[in-house]
């Protein structure tokens, strides 16, 4: 989710025991996505996800960001098909067979946030959905898998695009909406955008924190945000998939701290060693 208004860039650099707390409040998030994952069938409804991803977060003693943020009513975003993002969990939206659902979730440990997003299909779904969902996911692998230490932002947005565009199908690339830079506050500078030329943007440091976010549907670009004030869905009404990740770069390549491996198995589909973490010590 993104609804803040950014000025002049502040870019904040975290301290080592800083990404320590991010990597904590990033496992926490992936924990509550595993969680809802688990319960997303036909028949629940999007208040029931919401409810298994604030117990969660709570169980873990991390305080779910999204509650609250600018008078958002739940602990995730629940958005369903056409729905791209910010959509808000409700009793009466139940999920249907062939239905996809994108989970937003944030959480904080001790200050510091985590914020990762997956898009899941409910049953079976058509196989040109199917496809968006993993020529989306794979899109957000290549951006983290094309950051470096020393790099440009613009590295990691060239590459999410250049994924995208390497398909038959002519896929929407959501140009209103992008990730963030991450840490004491869930959206911070630089914005990150999921399209742009190699070379340019921000010099990728470390201690910086970014979450990459592409949004893409199966049909125009273009979005509108609904009368509820929150949810942002399709102009055309295609169908949509979201995922995001956390990450910060170190002398190996980058951590990707809302996956539970650290992002080891999927940046090695990159030709990138990176070591397999597991829990802070
Ligand atoms: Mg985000
Ligand atoms: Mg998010």
């Amino acid at each position: 989710m993104w609804k803040a208004k950014l000025s002049r860039q502040m870019i904040q650099l975290k301290t080592a025991d800083e990404i320590a707390l991010m990597r904590r409040a990033g496992l926490v998030v992936a924990g509550a996505l595993r969680a809802v994952r688990g319960e997303i069938r036909a028949g629940v409804s999007t208040q029931d996800l919401d409810d298994v991803a604030e117990r969660y977060i709570r169980g873990q003693g991390a305080t779910p960001s999204f509650l609250g943020y600018h008078g958002f009513p739940a602990s995730i975003c629940a958005s369903v098909n056409e729905e791209i993002v910010h959509g808000i969990p409700l009793p009466t939206r139940r999920l249907r067979e062939g239905d996809v659902i994108s989970i937003d979730c944030g959480a904080i440990v001790d200050g510091y946030h985590g914020d990762a997003a997956i898009t899941v299909p409910v049953g079976d779904v058509s196989s040109d959905v199917l496809e968006l969902l993993r020529v989306t996911e794979m899109s957000l692998w290549a951006g983290l898998a094309a950051a470096r230490l020393g790099g440009r932002l613009g590295d990691l947005s060239h590459a999410i695009e250049q994924s995208l565009r390497a398909h038959d199908h002519d896929y929407g690339i959501v140009r209103k909406y992008g990730g963030h830079g991450i840490g004491t506050e869930m959206h911070q500078d630089p914005h990150v955008l999921n399209y742009g030329r190699p070379g340019r943007g921000s010099r990728l440091v470390r201690g910086l924190a970014l979450a990459v976010e592409p949004m893409v549907t199966l049909g125009r670009p273009d979005t509108v945000e609904l009368d509820d004030g929150w949810t942002v869905v399709s102009v055309d009404g295609s169908y949509a998939a979201h995922f995001e990740h956390t990450f910060t770069l170190t002398d190996e390549g980058p951590w990707v701290l809302t996956a539970e491996d650290g992002g080891a198995a999927k940046l090695a589909e990159f030709g990138l060693t990176v070591p397999a973490r597991g829990q802070p010590t």
